[in-house]
């Protein structure tokens, strides 16, 4: 069988299961059990597939049939311009929170060279794999960045990463440990970032139904997915400096929920930020 043929089966079943981006999805898993890129996929159509990649791919189309993400199954994910390591213990991160990000680096204050004094501190909580705070800390090594997160093995994916990414710096710039919400952030912090889980109970049910395997932990905001909100938001506000922020990842229909959480526990300048679909994604707001 030929690499084009194997691509458009691979694809054809993953169409027929109704997943999302099959022909992209196919090409992904076929480049992995190849061992190509998939620039070198897309030049090598006529090529004959060997054995072995045939069962690898075979392989890795089931497990997407059966609900396990790509990136799972690729044991990766990129995100901006970093490749994070990702696998059943974290959520897989999704573009959508590259503004989240991006939204942190306009916030966090310039570096001052020659002001000297204290360094700029940043803490980003409900880390998962990384993929937030250690993009924060490759992009601005002057930033001290604090990640933490209520699960251990969510650690052991983030600790993987922080060494691939090289941003465990000698002088301990990025340090993260095990805590819940934001039990093991320490004052004074110049910004705050979250990506909390924010998916209403019985929604998650649902995508458990449909073979989620994403950690329930990672996306159960409770009954409306609001939970946390209010507790970050008071948990906050003592750690900051004045002036020091708070930047929240939301779903898309909480951006006037959320606002309303930060402007009770003290916030202002409040605002949202909406992703690429024109949806609400990010809400943030400022310690007076
Ligand atoms: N954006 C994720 C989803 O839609 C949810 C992430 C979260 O709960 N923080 O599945």
């Amino acid at each position: 069988m030929t690499a084009g043929q194997a691509l458009a089966d691979g694809a054809l079943a993953l169409q027929a299961a109704h997943k999302e981006s099959p022909f992209l999805d196919a090409g992904l898993l076929l480049a992995a059990a190849m061992g190509y890129s998939r620039d070198k996929l897309l030049a090598s159509r006529s090529e004959q597939l060997p054995d072995y990649s045939l069962k690898t791919l075979r392989g890795y189309i089931d497990r997407r049939l059966s609900g396990e993400p790509v990136a799972y199954i690729l044991g990766y994910k990129d995100f901006r311009h970093l490749r994070f390591f990702v696998d059943r213990r974290v959520l897989v991160p999704r573009p959508e929170t590259e503004h989240l990000v991006e939204l942190v680096l306009e916030m966090l204050p310039a570096r001052d060279v020659l002001a000297g004094g204290a360094p700029i501190r940043h803490h980003d909580a409900f880390a998962g794999c990384g993929c937030v705070g250690l993009s924060i800390a490759h992009e601005r090594p002057d930033v001290k960045v604090s990640l933490s997160d209520a699960s251990g093995d969510a650690l052991d994916v983030l600790s993987e990463n922080a060494k691939l990414l090289d941003t465990a710096r000698p002088g301990g710039a990025v340090q993260w440990s095990l805590g819940s919400v934001l039990s093991a952030a320490a004052a004074p912090l110049d910004g705050i970032s979250a990506n909390p889980p924010y998916v209403s109970s019985s929604f998650v049910d649902e995508m458990d139904t449909q073979g989620n395997k994403e950690p329930r932990m990672a996306l159960d905001g409770g009954s409306d997915g609001l939970d946390l909100y209010p507790l970050i938001a008071a948990q906050a506000l003592p750690l900051l400096k004045h002036g020091g922020f708070l930047a929240l990842e939301i779903g898309d229909e909480q951006g006037d929920a959320v606002s309303r959480i930060l402007a009770a526990a003290g916030f202002s300048g409040i605002r949202v930020i909406q992703d690429l679909a024109a949806q609400d994604r990010v809400v943030c707001g400022v310690k007076p």
